[in-house]
């Protein structure tokens, strides 16, 4: 019974997913919108559960050893003079650059099958299992589905209704692209503020390429999340009159990368994870935005969770989904409670940055971000250990 799985979505939580099904004897097959894994983004932090899930997956050695080794941010002015430095060094948390741990992943997923470029079309589900046809394969039958196809989910939309039910604009649009690693300061995020924007260069430990990061503040913006054309000219139309020196070469850079990134700061929210046989995990799920700095974790003991409690459960989906959720939500709704991670890096006015500056370089904030972290740490439920039921 429930055997067969098909998951939406190549990404953390979609690798890690079909990774622990086969591990417990199921056997996955993933569909990929893109052609080949997408391996870009920034650093994702690696914490707490999530150390757990990667140690039980025999990755979080490696993971240790691609840590980017950012020692924190770095706020400058107009003349890229370091006004503060905030350290975020955290001995419960390993960062490392998302496409490495998308390749990590990728590599412990070899019982899997992938069908990349392709897409769901459309599925109906009955008491005995789901059709699904495609894009550009015939179609199948499967027993599950599980949508891990992020926050602008394709399966949660025809599965479970149009995205603007489930997707909360947090006021804020992001994009990032590679840039010159000679820039910045190596190891530090430097970042420059103007009221409601930034503008920054992230340079890790062991990566030779920078990243160029963009954040800036607005109500909700009409545009297609596929267009990339038309998310430049969005992030060209913000950043183009920065006082910075560096920032004319980054934007300038980060039009022509063609792994170019944008998307909005959102957060999903949903009253029910699962519906019938299909059920959704990741970012289509609970999306707590970049923001958060918790959506590699989440994706990862989600994942692991909704694998073992189908074990657990016999393969019983309706008991597995229902205790999945039941497991889970409790890390996601401390996790949505966003942070003001963002309201740190992007001070709306210019009276608000001399404020963060000045708090940034007082010692507590430092002391105040771990009390904060060791109080999640400590709310969280135990992570089981699942065993496939008899
Ligand atoms: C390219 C990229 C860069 C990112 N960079 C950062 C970052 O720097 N910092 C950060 O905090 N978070 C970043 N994120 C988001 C972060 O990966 C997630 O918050 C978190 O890891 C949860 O992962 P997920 O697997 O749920 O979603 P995602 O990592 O978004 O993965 C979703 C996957 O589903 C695929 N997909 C989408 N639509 C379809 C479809 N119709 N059919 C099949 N497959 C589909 C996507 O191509 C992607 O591979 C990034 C996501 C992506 C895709």
């Amino acid at each position: 019974m429930n055997e067969r799985i098909l998951i939406s979505g190549a990404g953390i939580a979609g690798l890690t997913l079909a990774h622990w099904l086969a591990r417990h004897g199921m056997r996955p097959t993933i569909v990929e919108r893109a052609l080949e894994l997408r391996t870009g983004g920034n650093g994702v932090d690696v914490r707490d559960d999530a150390v757990t899930v990667a140690e039980r997956m025999g990755l979080m050695d490696r993971i240790r050893e691609l840590a980017t080794d950012v020692n924190g941010m770095k706020f400058v002015d107009a003349a890229d003079r370091a006004v503060a430095r905030l350290d975020t060094r955290d001995d419960a948390s390993v960062e490392v650059m998302r496409g490495d741990l998308v390749a990590l992943l990728h590599e412990v997923t070899e019982d899997a099958e992938i069908l990349f470029g392709d897409s769901i079309r459309a599925l109906t589900q009955d008491d005995h299992g789901v059709t699904v046809t495609f894009e550009h394969a015939p179609a199948r039958h499967f027993d599950l589905v599980i949508g891990a196809d992020g926050m602008h989910s394709h399966l949660r939309r025809l599965a479970f209704g149009p995205e603007d039910r489930y997707l909360r604009h947090k006021d804020h649009y992001f994009a990032f692209a590679d840039a010159d690693g000679r820039l910045g300061e190596d190891r530090w995020v430097t970042m420059f503020n103007t009221p409601g924007k930034m503008i920054g260069i992230y340079r890790s430990g062991n990566h030779a390429q920078a990243k160029a990061y963009f954040i800036f503040r607005s109500e909700q913006l009409n545009y297609d999340h596929r267009d990339v054309a038309q998310h430049k000219r969005l992030v060209t139309e913000a950043f183009a009159d920065q006082p910075w020196q560096p920032a004319r070469g980054l934007l300038a850079a980060a039009l022509t990368d063609p792994d170019f990134y944008f998307d909005a700061l959102g957060q999903v929210h949903m009253d029910s994870w699962s519906s019938g046989r299909i059920a959704l995990v990741g970012d289509a799920a609970w999306c707590a935005s970049p923001a958060s700095g918790a959506g590699a974790e989440l994706a990862l003991v989600g994942a692991y969770r909704l694998a073992g409690e189908l074990a657990a459960a016999g393969r019983n989906h309706r008991l597995a989904f229902a205790r999945y959720e039941t497991g889970h939500r409790s890390l996601v709704d401390r996790k949505q409670q966003i942070s003001p991670n963002v309201r740190l890096m992007v001070p709306k006015t210019e009276g608000g940055r001399c404020l963060r500056d000045a708090l940034v370089r007082l010692p507590l904030m430092k002391a105040a971000g771990a009390f904060e972290r060791r109080l999640q740490a400590r709310a969280a439920e135990p992570l089981p250990i699942y065993h496939r039921a008899a």
